[in-house]
């Protein structure tokens, strides 16, 4: 596939920051920009004494509008090019390949690899492809061969996300080899979830919270009663009640969290009877539980960056002070908190600010234990720091 290719200059104020390394296409500092109408156009930029500078890709996103391939003026790209950064890419993550115990994490993140706006999952042998851009889309034949010569696989899939807001396409997500059982079962940390490739655009776990519950399994778990509020298919929960927790509930809106829940119990051989799981609006569970004085050792708080519900919006940028401060309350005296956002649009430090905030308006007081942001998988591109978007912090309430 040969692609129309434009040259542009970027902007004098922003030729260093893209020699640099900086990789993402904003308006703001490319001149013409807006003249570009062809999603998946190659894009020449230049500095405006008309030195190459660096190649990119033209892809509208919810974040800017394209990506930086390479900075070298000779390297085509091509199927070669997306088998070199594959091929790194898996390199990169060779001790997850080999974990026995750990059959499910991501390869290939986007700008952290080299390619912004696309990512692959690996499943127990099935490779998930996330397209997040027409303009990344239109290289699938070169990145599907690319990655059908780079490994040995099941199956493929794919999710695009790259509707009108940035979500999901509903479409058939098969692309080749053979299709996954439903569910297909993985480990992490020899944790046992149940993936289901074909069923929308959430596969069952989200890969970039391993750390963060094998650490509340082995670490913080053992006699504890654990509410985990946002809880979608259970995984905190599930992590809980293997590192020996009394009680786990799970409280998520999705009627279907249910099922899903109680199907990752089952895997993991737990006993559901000695688990809860609750349908409700995590702000009315609260309002319920202060009514019925119940209190938690430990408390799971992972909300979407941005959810709108029929009673309510939420946004964690906005709300994370007050939803905290919710959690505080029903949390045991000495008892733990694991406060999570996936929010890209504030930083770690905003984000123990919020937590400072909402134990200094109760007047209580509190010890940081540890924090994690993305693991090793989840490559992050040092200079595209927004790209480490996952915050979550262990706190103790300290008597
Ligand atoms: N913590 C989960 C992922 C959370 S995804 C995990 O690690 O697997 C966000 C979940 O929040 C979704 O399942 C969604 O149904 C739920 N949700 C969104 N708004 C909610 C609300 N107000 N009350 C309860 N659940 C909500």
């Amino acid at each position: 596939m040969s692609k129309k290719e434009i040259k542009l200059t970027i902007k004098s104020n922003f030729t260093d920051k893209y020699k640099a390394g900086y990789p993402l296409i904003l308006p703001e500092y490319i001149e013409d920009l807006k003249k570009v109408d062809e999603d998946g156009s190659i894009l020449n930029l230049y500095d405006y004494k008309n030195n190459f500078i660096a190649r990119a890709y033209y892809g509208k996103q919810n974040k800017g509008f394209g990506w930086i391939l390479t900075k070298n003026q000779d390297e085509k790209i091509d199927k070669d090019f997306f088998i070199s950064k594959i091929n790194s890419a898996i390199k990169y993550r060779k001790s997850f390949f080999n974990d026995k115990d750990t059959t499910a994490f991501r390869v290939f993140n986007g700008e952290g690899d080299g390619v912004g706006g696309l990512t692959i999952d690996f499943f127990d042998g099935y490779y998930l492809i996330t397209w997040y851009s027409i303009g990344i889309y239109e290289f699938r034949t070169d990145i599907l061969d690319a990655l059908k010569e780079c490994v040995d696989f099941r199956g493929i899939y794919q999710k695009k996300r790259f509707d009108a807001k940035g979500m999901y396409l509903k479409d058939k997500d098969f692309v080749c080899g053979d299709e996954a059982p439903k569910p297909l079962i993985v480990k992490e940390n020899g944790i046992k979830f149940a993936i289901y490739l074909d069923d929308g655009a959430m596969v069952g776990v989200f890969l970039d919270q391993k750390e963060v519950r094998k650490t509340l399994r082995d670490k913080y778990s053992k006699d504890k009663t654990v509410l985990n509020t946002f809880s979608y298919t259970g995984a905190f929960s599930v992590a809980s009640a293997l590192g020996g927790a009394k009680k786990t509930t799970s409280v998520d809106l999705a009627k279907r969290s249910i099922a899903k829940t109680k199907e990752h119990f089952e895997i993991n051989d737990i006993d559901t009877s000695k688990q809860s799981i609750v349908v409700d609006d995590v702000f009315d569970y609260f309002k319920y539980a202060l009514r019925k004085k119940l209190i938690f050792d430990v408390v799971v708080v992972d909300p979407p960056s941005f959810a709108r519900s029929k009673k309510r919006v939420f946004s964690a940028n906005k709300d994370y002070v007050k939803l905290l401060k919710e959690v505080i309350q029903i949390t045991s005296k000495d008892g733990l908190i694991v406060a999570s956002t996936n929010s890209a649009n504030f930083s770690m430090m905003t984000f123990h600010d919020f937590i400072k905030k909402a134990f200094k308006e109760l007047k209580l007081r509190y010890k940081v234990l540890e924090s994690f942001s993305l693991p090793k998988d989840f490559r992050v591109n040092d200079k595209f720091k927004e790209g480490d978007y996952l915050k979550v912090v262990f706190i103790r309430k300290v008597k």
